[in-house]
């Protein structure tokens, strides 16, 4: 039994954050975990500058509703359902990701949540759990799946690492730098090529 742990942002759809950057006009809301690998420094600075802008989650969620997912995202997603599980596994927010899992034919999500004011406005984060993504692959080979990991960046390498294989997709040469030992892929065919032959081979 198969099942592939995909993450969302890079893979699938546009970061959220950098579109909200350039909607907005806050370059700073561009840094990623690309730049900052500590995601709870990067949450609360994030957070920090919604607050001292008076952006809502109104007004990103408006942004987040304009994105479209990455060219051949929904296709491949499509595709592979016909083949193995597959399990969305994102460090973002259900409140910022269900315009855009409509989008991909709503997979399952598994991610983190806000907290929101009376007003609207984003007062803190809460993470499923510390780890979350290398914990879902973990959980789910405890339940005896062949676990296949897909991530472009520094938050997906436990996951992919914990995997029974895994690979980064269109990653940035620092994290290819970082990690020059894990498989890369470029495109949806290298991706679907990857995932058959692991599955093919009837693996491990
Ligand atoms: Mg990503």
């Amino acid at each position: 039994m198969y099942i592939v742990c995909s993450d969302l942002e890079g893979v699938f759809t546009p970061e959220i954050w950098i579109s909200v950057a350039s909607h907005t006009g806050i370059s700073e809301l561009k840094l990623t975990t690309r730049d900052i690998s500590d995601y709870n420094v990067l949450m609360k600075r994030r957070l920090e500058i919604l607050r001292n802008n008076n952006l809502s989650l109104h007004l990103i969620q408006h942004v987040i509703s304009s994105l479209k997912p990455l060219p051949g995202a929904a296709a491949f997603i499509a595709w592979l359902r016909q083949r193995a599980q597959l399990v969305v596994v994102s460090d973002t927010f259900v409140e910022f990701a269900s315009p855009l899992m409509e989008k991909l034919g709503h997979p399952t999500l598994f991610c983190n949540h806000l907290t929101v004011d009376h007003l609207g406005n984003i007062t803190d984060y809460n993470l499923r759990q510390e780890n979350g993504k290398m914990r879902v692959v973990e959980s789910l080979q405890n339940l005896n799946y062949k676990v296949i990991a897909v991530g472009d960046s520094y938050n997906d390498i436990s996951m992919i690492r914990q995997a029974d294989t895994g690979i980064l997709f269109k990653p940035p040469k620092k994290v290819t730098d970082d990690n020059s030992d894990l498989p890369v892929v470029h495109s949806y065919d290298e991706l679907k090529d990857f995932i058959l032959e692991f599955i093919d081979n009837g693996s491990l």
